[in-house]
């Protein structure tokens, strides 16, 4: 085994550095940012494959349960009323609300799916040491699409619009419910387990860029952002890696225009996310809207506080606060700021893990409307708040996807050359 110290440049702050040392066990985090740069686990290669396969296998198994039954099943008045995720799409779909339809199917159906059966498809022969064909590829969309898959705040979403609906009948205990419950566990559990450096080694004989001679100047190295070789930036062209096919780049292309463009759109949205009803509600020939604030209330003052809090922080303070995060962000970084960069790094790092939870008012709305369709008694529409709110998520979404951290940075490289 090669005792060379291992080079690794930041993802967040761009600085080359060298690991003499790495732990058996552990984690080895940038000295300059405090980012996790390596996760290393004591595992023989062979367990980890075949447990994660016995994860994925199980946790799929589970994920055909989860839609085969309904997520919610509600007795008013004499009707019984439900709705599996397959129908709550179904009917934003045939409602020709194809925004908000392709987003739950995203988020809940297609990119869960599309991350067990990709693994599926490379663990299993891989279990076998076979090396399936385009398993990079394969293995690069996996890991591409785990960020869009958002099956715990569908989980929220759900628990809420039961809170909500349980004032309107019975409810009766959905398997579903169990089965999405435990598959958040597996998703979890999968992802806490896979070793990505054991994986690249295992589906790709490349353990380096060809390219990369020992005299390469720094700026020319980067780890590619999807498989972390260390591969050295073409000079005068966009270059791929040669291990995952992953378009590589100093930094990412166009980062500040595209952030800003994609946070301008976020920020006018906001406006009728905000004033227009996400839901209406019709009963007994009255119609009456209700907005994601009025939601909250309704929630909070029918007694249930805890919930309303949740949803008050999901719904109204993770927006906000990423609005104001990116922005602070993209003009400190305009400005060639040097204040802070460790925390303006830190803040970028919130902005990546909080911006999902704000789903979790488009799955209320979407689910509550999917169910109740009782027509003369009771009708759910969904309102054009959602469809903005929902088009705010994805662009804030999008907007921190698009800046690149090493930015904030880079001044400082500038200044100390
Ligand atoms: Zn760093
Ligand atoms: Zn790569």
């Amino acid at each position: 085994m090669s005792q060379r110290p291992a080079v690794i440049t930041c993802h967040d702050c761009g600085l080359l550095q060298k690991i003499s040392h790495l732990p058996e066990d552990g984690t080895v985090t940038c000295s300059r940012c405090d980012a996790t740069l390596r996760k290393i686990e004591r595992i023989k290669p062979a367990d980890n494959i075949e447990h994660l396969l016995a994860l994925v296998i199980t946790a799929l198994v589970i994920f055909i349960i989860a839609n085969s039954f309904p997520v919610i099943d509600l007795q008013v008045a004499g009707h019984e009323v439900e709705t599996s995720l397959y129908g709550i799409i179904h009917y934003l779909l045939t409602r020709s609300d194809y925004f908000l339809g392709g987003l739950v199917f995203l988020t809940a159906l297609g990119a869960p799916l599309i991350q067990l059966t990709g693994l599926l498809y490379i663990l299993l022969p891989l279990n076998s040491n076979v090396i399936p064909p385009f398993a990079a590829q394969v293995y690069r969309v996996v890991r591409l699409i785990t960020q869009w898959s958002m099956l715990e705040v569908l989980m929220l979403g759900l628990i809420v619009s039961l809170v909500k609906l349980s004032a309107m009948g019975t409810l009766i205990p959905s398997v579903a419910l169990f089965a999405f419950l435990a598959l958040i566990f597996f998703i979890a559990d999968i992802l806490s387990n896979i070793n990505s450096e054991i994986i690249w080694s295992k589906i790709s004989t490349i353990k380096q860029d060809p390219r990369l001679k020992d005299s390469e100047r720094p700026e020319n190295i980067t780890n590619c952002h999807n498989c972390h070789l260390l591969c050295k930036i073409p000079e005068h062209h966009e270059g791929r890696c040669p291990r995952c096919d992953s378009p590589l780049h100093k930094r990412k292309p166009d980062s500040m225009a595209r952030c800003t463009a994609y946070l301008i759109a976020a920020v006018v949205l906001y406006i009728p996310a905000n004033l227009l009803p996400v839901m209406v509600v019709s009963s007994l020939g009255h119609s009456e809207g209700e907005t994601i604030m009025g939601g909250i209330i309704y929630l909070g003052t029918s007694g249930d506080m805890s919930l309303a809090i949740i949803v008050f922080v999901a719904s109204m303070v993770v927006p906000s606060i990423k609005l104001i995060i990116l922005t602070l962000l993209l003009i400190t970084t305009y400005f060639k700021s040097q204040w802070n960069m460790k925390d303006r790094t830190r803040l970028y790092r919130l902005t990546e893990l909080i911006g999902r939870w704000s789903m979790v008012d488009i799955f209320v709305t979407a689910s509550m409307a999917a169910l109740i369709q009782i027509q003369g008694l009771a009708v759910i529409e969904v309102g054009g708040g959602a469809i903005a709110f929902g088009a705010v998520v994805v662009l804030t979404i999008l907007a921190a996807m698009s800046f690149d951290p090493r930015l904030i940075w880079d001044n400082l490289e500038k200044k100390n050359e």
